[in-house]
């Protein structure tokens, strides 16, 4: 696997939400509250501000402390949900990982997620978008088609009934709109594997 630079990482991840707050804005005003652009964005920038610190640290100890950041700027349900996720990387995952471990750590880290949020796939949640990620890292699947795969599981939140979350208060009604948090774990993992797919 090719090695990434995480200050490279972390700028991408950043900009990606920065340029698409608004877009995550309005699907979260559809069937949530309007809140999730600028949640993201808050969460984001605060990483990117930090990002020499978090850079100098192993892959490991990086995440956990991002996760923690994000925890602590993100707010929202899906704050938490973030961190959570970040953090159980950290845990799980080497300073140098290999695909095998990458995906294993993802894995953990989906569960830890799933626990967090006492949800599951199919609910129209970040689950959603997390699970098809690590379907395709335990298949192999190279930078585009994992970056392919994002966007037709975002879009696959569309159809669902949202059981989770503040969606879920609308029942059938929020059937017919994108789930933020999906939206937004797809463009992280687009603009992450796209980064390494650049520098590979
Ligand atoms: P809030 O819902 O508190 O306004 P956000 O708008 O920032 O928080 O985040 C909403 C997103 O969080 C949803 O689109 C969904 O993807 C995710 N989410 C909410 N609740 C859960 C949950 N219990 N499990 C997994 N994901 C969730
Ligand atoms: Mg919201």
């Amino acid at each position: 696997m090719v090695k990434v630079d995480l200050k490279t990482l972390i700028s991408v991840t950043a900009d990606t939400i920065a340029a698409h707050a608004d877009e995550l804005t309005v699907l979260d005003q559809a069937i949530g509250d309007g809140d999730h652009g600028l949640n993201m964005k808050r969460g984001f920038e605060a990483v990117r501000a930090e990002a020499e610190g978090f850079a100098a640290k192993p892959l490991p100890e990086a995440l956990k402390a991002i996760g923690t950041k994000l925890v602590m700027t993100v707010g929202g349900a899906s704050g938490p949900l973030f961190g959570t996720l970040f953090m159980a990387l950290g845990k799980e995952i080497s300073a140098e990982p290999d695909r095998a471990n990458l995906a294993m750590a993802f894995g953990k880290a989906i569960e830890a997620v799933a626990a967090r949020g006492k949800s599951q796939v199919g609910q129209k949640t970040m689950l959603d978008v997390l699970q098809p990620v690590h379907e395709a890292l335990l298949q192999g699947k190279t930078a585009a088609e994992i970056a392919d795969v994002v966007d037709r599981a975002a879009d696959a939140t569309v159809p669902m009934k949202a059981l989770r979350g503040r969606a879920s208060f609308l029942g059938d009604r929020s059937i017919g709109h994108m789930d933020a948090g999906g939206r937004s774990v797809a463009l992280l993992v687009r603009a992450v594997v796209e980064s390494i797919e650049g520098h590979a």
